[in-house]
């Protein structure tokens, strides 16, 4: 993992208004150095009503913080009532789109072919896919993990070129993690980051998997995040509720201290 720069993104979910957003990030702005930013690449990816005030805050002091958003449309536009396109978030400058989170196939349906095509739509735009993939319990307890999430990685990954899938940042999540408390051991991660990595390098190849970031997500915190991003195949963290203190998410991204 020494070539890859790690990323730790903090997922808010539905939390934050856009007044508490600009708080937040401008904590995070006065707490995290150029040397901190040097080793780490550090992004939010706040509610899209958000959105518009991060760019603001971000553009306005040259924040070296990125961000983008928890979804994407698959569409570019049209009749497509709540939607929110990939075109808008390019227009805010969006780094990145959240696709396939284990909430939105969990509540809103979303399988493996609308992934894709969301996975899509992002590389449309120009923005980078986080895409979400791991297994619930009921999986793991039947020793499927590695083949439900690698099913998953493929459906989401299919047609999509290489040119494109080099910039893709996958993000293994096991549902039964998120928002438990529950963390996985950093064998479970590194177990499940080198197939995933293994998998890109059959779906393309090494170099290629060897530049795509990995990252863990579920119940990250300051506490246990330097065990996990020890393992050779993690590259960052996908964190939710431990991202929205401030304090909390500057220590996991200085996770080395
Ligand atoms: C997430 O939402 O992607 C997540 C990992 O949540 P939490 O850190 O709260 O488990």
């Amino acid at each position: 993992s020494q070539a890859r720069t790690p990323l730790m993104a903090g997922n808010w979910k539905m939390n934050l208004n856009h007044l508490e957003a600009i708080a937040h990030v401008q904590k995070l702005a006065f707490a995290l150095s150029d040397k901190d930013l040097d080793a780490v690449e550090v992004a939010v990816l706040p509610p899209f009503t958000d959105l518009r005030s991060v760019q603001t805050l971000v553009d306005g002091d040259k924040l070296r913080i990125r961000y983008g958003a928890q979804d994407i449309s698959a569409h570019d536009a049209g009749a497509y009532t709540g939607e929110v396109s990939g075109p808008m978030l390019a227009k805010l400058n969006c780094a990145y789109a959240v696709v396939g989170h284990s909430e939105r196939r969990q509540y809103h349906g979303e399988g493996d072919e609308l992934c894709n095509a969301k996975v899509k739509a992002a590389y449309r735009h120009g923005l980078t896919p986080i895409l979400c993939v791991g297994e619930p319990l009921e999986v793991r307890k039947a020793g499927e993990h590695i083949a439900h999430t690698l099913a998953q990685l493929d459906g989401a990954l299919k047609d999509v070129p290489a040119e494109q899938a080099a910039s893709l940042v996958v993000a293994y999540e096991p549902v039964w993690a998120i928002g438990t408390g529950e963390v996985a051991t950093p064998e479970d991660a590194q177990e499940a980051c080198a197939a995933i990595r293994g998998r890109l390098a059959e779906l393309y190849d090494g170099a290629l998997a060897d530049g795509v970031r990995i990252q863990y997500g579920g119940s990250v915190k300051s506490g246990n995040v330097a065990a996990i991003m020890a393992q050779a195949d993690v590259d960052g963290a996908l964190v939710g509720g431990a991202s929205l203190d401030a304090e909390e998410f500057v220590k996991i991204v200085r996770f080395r201290d």
